[in-house]
């Protein structure tokens, strides 16, 4: 009789290489020297400040390689979202140049500590849709359970974080693309699990871009002075602090 208990797991064993690959590819990578712009709407700005500083995070807690696999996927279907949205008539640039080794659009302000990179820009679209072009195109990959809510109530309602990084971008990247804060958004949202796709037009709000300039001010500032901006709550079993992985280091520190 076979004894399958004593068989080589090759799954699990494949699947570890992999993830050691992923994770020492990510060990090498630089970490971020600036703030991004696709982070200034995270709840909690002394987290965005300890993201800012690289400061260390609770043991435990750096991406595994099933992680890095979900983003990896994400990136992926974000490639095909733009194969497909060019295929509808989209005239849709993600590249300088269009070229696939070109550099992303992007923006760079406060002497590059605050970066951007968007995912493209729209400057044209089929005639029937009556798009109003140049436009910023934002696409995210989500589980079931958070596609449906976001295509049933909205990025802005589901999604602040999203909605954030829409208006900070659509206000930075206006100098390079004059007029792209004046149109709406379209925002992609592509169901992981089932292949749907949400698309809406995300109308730009200049309040909300103005807030998290002022934060990311707000950041570098007390970054450069030494200070520690405050928590988002008093209590450390708050729902954003359990899922933060500075916890240690910030619950350790003064309020
Ligand atoms: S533990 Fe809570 S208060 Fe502290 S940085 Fe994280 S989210 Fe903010």
């Amino acid at each position: 009789m076979l004894d399958f208990n004593h068989r080589p797991k090759i799954g699990d064993q494949v699947t570890a290489l992999i993830d050691a690959g992923l994770e020492a590819e990510r060990a090498a990578t630089p970490p971020r020297s600036y703030l991004g712009g696709s982070r200034l709407g995270h709840p909690c700005e002394r987290a965005l400040q300890f993201e800012f500083a690289g400061a260390a995070k609770n043991e435990g807690t750096d991406f595994d390689g099933r992680t890095l696999r979900i983003f990896a996927i994400g990136h992926a279907l974000e490639d095909l979202a733009i194969r497909w949205l060019r295929g509808a008539g989209f005239d849709l640039y993600t590249r300088k140049g269009n070229q696939p080794d070109g550099e992303q659009f992007g923006f760079s302000v406060a002497r590059g500590r605050v970066r951007g990179h968007v995912d493209g820009i729209i400057a044209g679209g089929p005639p029937d849709l009556e798009l109003a072009v140049p436009a910023l195109w934002e696409c995210k990959t989500m589980n079931a359970k958070n596609w449906r809510e976001t295509a049933a109530k909205g990025v802005v309602v589901t999604k602040p974080i999203y909605a954030a990084q829409i208006a900070l971008y659509q206000a930075y990247m206006d100098g390079a693309v004059p007029g792209i804060s004046r149109n709406p958004a379209l925002f992609t949202a592509i169901n992981k699990d089932t292949a749907e796709l949400h698309h809406e037009l995300v109308p730009f709000d200049g309040d909300l871009a103005q807030r998290m300039s002022d934060r990311a001010v707000r950041i570098l500032q007390a970054t450069d002075a030494g200070e520690l901006l405050p928590r988002i709550a008093r209590e450390r079993d708050f729902h954003e602090c359990r899922m933060c992985p500075w916890t240690n280091r910030c619950w350790s520190l003064p309020a």
